[in-house]
């Protein structure tokens, strides 16, 4: 039988060891995937650092895992998403496991749901073992698998599988992109390199307000071609918000951007952003993973200028297919997106971390 590399989260002493587990057939219901590309997500970056609570116990982190179907469990024919599923596909491994109870579940606003799950949630110890994506091997139940069409680049898909579909969730919740909205995307880590791309494919006028202290991010930003780049270092706020307005008044939208994406996780931006929108401007905010704290808002602007704030935490495995047949409909973009996924061995783990942890990788994944 064979065997696996699995990077074992220790959350005592929050850092990594790399075991070898023994590959088993998967159970009823459940597929068996080889590592292909396995993404480090900025969540994960979190977890280390301890920014999100302690873990229960030694388990595989990783939620970004995109495998080749090995073997599948006795009743398995499809995907999550009802697409005929065999040994030898590629398919995306989505760690969310929606409660199917409460309201928002109900409503079909599983992204939202109050319950949610993880696949990866148990002690790595424990047979299958492969529970995450910090692995050579992955099990998972069929349902959290979305299929990779044929003729898709795999290592573009392995780019963004949560940033994408993060962004297209927050977008849906913002009732959509139109074309010739102005765009406002704060930050350019995976969240805003993706929503830069995404707006601009919609058609919309985008301002990627980003670092520019990496060069490699820069370069990648670049890529995407946003329409005006401002290095948020080099630009106070109200000569951000004056030119915000020009090209807003320029393209004849009002007083501001239609909408800001606000990718970055500094509390501070969304200072920043709120004053940035156009009267009855949508403020969308998927990008505040972990609590950095408070920032002090002028609450009457969203009164007067009766904006919306639109928060948004996960997605959905529909808003993984969108993902693809995004791509899938970009060839541009995923010759892009595949330049910017940086590889290592699972047992690399540590400098994977750091390179994520410091934004030298535009993405760090695993593979074999
Ligand atoms: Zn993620
Ligand atoms: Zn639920």
């Amino acid at each position: 039988m064979k065997k696996g590399k699995a990077a074992v989260f220790m959350p005592e002493t929050r850092s990594f060891d790399v075991r070898e587990y023994e590959v088993s057939s998967p159970a009823a219901g459940n597929a068996g995937l080889s590592l292909r590309f396995s993404g480090v997500c900025g969540t994960d970056v979190h977890i280390y650092e301890g920014k999100l609570g302690p873990m229960p116990f030694p388990m595989i982190l990783g939620h970004e895992f995109v495998g080749r179907v090995e073997a599948l469990g006795e009743g398995v024919t499809v995907d999550g998403l009802g697409t005929p599923l065999a040994v030898g596909d590629d398919a995306i491994a989505c760690v969310a496991i929606p409660c199917g109870k409460c309201l928002s579940c109900t409503k079909g606003e599983t992204a939202s749901c109050m319950a949610f799950g993880v696949t990866y949630s148990k002690p790595a110890d424990e047979a299958p073992h492969f529970h995450g994506g910090f692995a050579e091997y992955q099990e998972i139940p069929a349902a959290n698998l979305v299929k990779i069409a044929p003729g898709l680049d795999v290592r573009a898909a392995a780019a963004f599988p949560c940033g994408g579909p993060t962004i297209i969730r927050a977008c849906t919740y913002g009732g959509g992109l139109a074309k010739g909205e102005l765009v406002v995307v704060q930050g350019n880590g995976a969240l805003g390199l993706f929503a830069v791309a995404y707006a601009k494919a919609q058609g919309c006028r985008v301002i990627c307000v980003g670092s520019a202290a990496n060069e490699k991010r820069l370069s990648a930003t670049m890529e995407l071609a946003p329409d005006i780049f401002v290095d948020f270092r080099k630009t106070g706020n109200e000569e951000l918000q004056a030119l915000v307005v020009e090209e807003a008044k320029k393209l004849g939208r009002g007083d501001g951007a239609d909408v800001v994406i606000e990718t970055s996780g500094d509390p501070n931006a969304f200072q920043t952003g709120l004053v940035l929108l156009r009267t009855r401007g949508r403020y969308l905010v998927p990008g505040q993973y972990s609590n950095r704290g408070d920032v002090a808002i002028p609450p009457h602007l969203i009164t007067f200028r009766a904006l919306s704030v639109i928060g948004s935490g996960q997605y959905t495995m529909a808003d993984i297919a969108v993902y693809l047949e995004f791509l899938a409909a970009h060839p541009d973009l995923q010759r892009i997106f595949s330049g910017m996924v940086a590889t290592y061995a699972v047992s690399d783990i540590n400098t994977a971390i750091a390179d994520a942890a410091a934004g030298c990788a535009i993405k760090a994944a695993f593979t074999v």
